[in-house]
């Protein structure tokens, strides 16, 4: 006999409680968390550019079974392919089981993250100082990126069309950059500044050097010394910025955060949480019933526009192919099919709590986050998943045991942002965000819960099969 009252058993029928990962979850499966933690950790380190993320999901894929994707190829059950977008985004696929005329399921996360670009001429001396002219990539409070390691990646393309690719300050004794910042003392002006003018952005000037030329003469050595060590490295000319993506990203390793160890601290949470979770879901997806796609796009923190963004119809090509291998159109495919856009949201952060609703924000350690709208002002800029696409996600959740919380992304009218999911919907796609509740994000170091980030593969994995 139960010792509730009458009032507990009806609470308990009728009042809606959000749960906690870690009591929901047993102590199996927390040790589970943990271990996938261990391996997102070492993805995060190893992953702080789309080209290294698309580099690293590809060697996976060959060690997994997949193969490079052809257009032409009636691909059977099981059959497991990829295909690379310009090394910039990738798209995996397990072909189900059913025909792609009943839709496919796809998981889309972006491995882009905010960080500073060099200019295409960045280069210059002054007072024997040599600094890198910067642009900022995505959302960032500029500030929060002075005064702190950075590593330099990216890819070079030489003259002769020869591509060097250029890591700096990962390896341990590699030099490292740093964008300087005033000394409290000197700063009373800069501090009347607004917080997001603190720093602007053409002062986010990186230091790369303060030696001159040994034995050299004239002007500008330092500077003439830098480019002989790059030329001495990666064989370029000064010229070969101009036809370069080099990146400054932070230079430390993600690691765990707190007494318990329950959280990560890391750089590119948003949204490597997702892309990796999502990428293992496919991974690990055997024989599914639906052919089950994750795509790893780029561009995501500016818009999603270029080529290698989820605007563009890279997918949607992809989608193509599958469909004519069946003697089908895309769009049969394409409008029977559903997505998790899997993205990472907001987690409520008590030291400002002003920012979010408590009744429809997400929180660490609630399982993974459901946000059935994005947008701003007014819900602009979002496709809004409908009642019958959420209801279906959330019984799909309720059977697989997922611990999941519904989540805005702020208050109404306080901000907001957009995911990839308007430009899936707009295939005519069911779409809804799913993804990780992040603290601090956009920042250097974001954080998130490891229960929450394993609720998250949970819940790809069981969308997939
Ligand atoms: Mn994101
Ligand atoms: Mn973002």
């Amino acid at each position: 006999m139960s010792d509730k009252t009458p009032t507990d058993l009806l609470r308990d029928k009728l009042v809606y409680k959000p749960q906690s990962a870690a009591k929901a979850m047993n102590e199996t499966e927390i040790e589970q968390a943990g271990r996938f933690c261990e391996d997102y950790r070492d993805f995060l380190n190893a992953c702080k550019t789309e080209r290294e993320a698309v580099r690293f999901a590809t060697g996976l894929l060959d060690a997994k079974g997949f193969v490079p994707f052809d257009a032409g190829t009636k691909y059977n059950p099981g059959d497991r392919v990829y295909a690379v977008n310009r090394g910039k985004a990738v798209i995996m696929a397990v072909i189900g089981k059913k025909s792609a005329a009943q839709g496919v399921r796809i998981a889309a996360a972006h491995i882009d993250s905010p960080r500073i670009d060099l200019k295409p001429n960045p280069l210059y001396e002054d007072e024997e100082l040599v600094l890198l002219k910067t642009h900022y990539y995505g959302g960032i409070k500029k500030y929060q990126w002075t005064a702190i390691p950075l590593s330099l990646h990216g890819v070079v393309i030489l003259r002769d069309g020869t591509s060097v690719t250029v890591t700096v300050g990962e390896d341990e004794g590699d030099p490292k950059f740093v964008i300087t910042d005033l000394l409290p003392h000197l700063a009373a002006e800069q501090m009347k500044r607004t917080l997001d003018k603190g720093v602007a952005g053409e002062e986010l000037n990186v230091l790369a050097g303060s030696l001159p030329l040994p034995g050299g003469d004239g002007a500008e050595l330092v500077k003439l010394n830098i480019l002989r060590i790059l030329n001495e490295k990666y064989g370029m000319v000064e010229e070969d910025f101009l036809s370069a993506e080099l990146t400054l990203v932070p230079a430390f390793p993600a690691c765990d955060v707190g007494f318990d160890r329950g959280m990560i601290g890391g750089y590119g949470h948003d949204d490597r949480v997702c892309a990796y979770t999502s990428m293992m879901a496919a991974v690990d997806c055997a024989g599914p019933e639906y052919t089950a796609i994750t795509v790893l796009a780029d561009k995501e923190e500016t818009g999603s526009d270029g080529n290698t963004g989820l605007a563009s119809r890279f997918l949607e090509y992809f989608i193509n192919d599958l469909a004519r291998a069946e003697g089908l159109e895309g769009y049969n495919v394409l409008r029977r099919s559903e997505c998790l856009s899997a993205d990472v949201n907001a987690a409520f952060d008590p030291t400002f709590p002003s920012v979010l609703e408590k009744r429809n924000a997400s929180f660490l350690g609630r399982g993974v986050v459901l946000t059935k709208y994005t947008g701003a002002r007014g819900k602009s800029g979002t496709s809004d998943a409908g009642a019958e696409f959420v209801g279906k996600v959330r019984r799909l959740f309720g059977r697989a045991g997922i611990v999941w919380q519904a989540g805005e992304l702020g208050k109404v009218d306080e901000g907001g942002g957009g995911t990839v999911a308007k430009y899936i919907a707009n295939l005519d796609v069911d779409v809804v965000d799913v993804g990780v509740p992040v603290l601090s994000m956009h920042s250097p170091y974001e954080v998130v819960s490891k229960l929450d980030v394993y609720m998250a593969y949970k819940a790809f994995k069981a969308f997939f099969e």
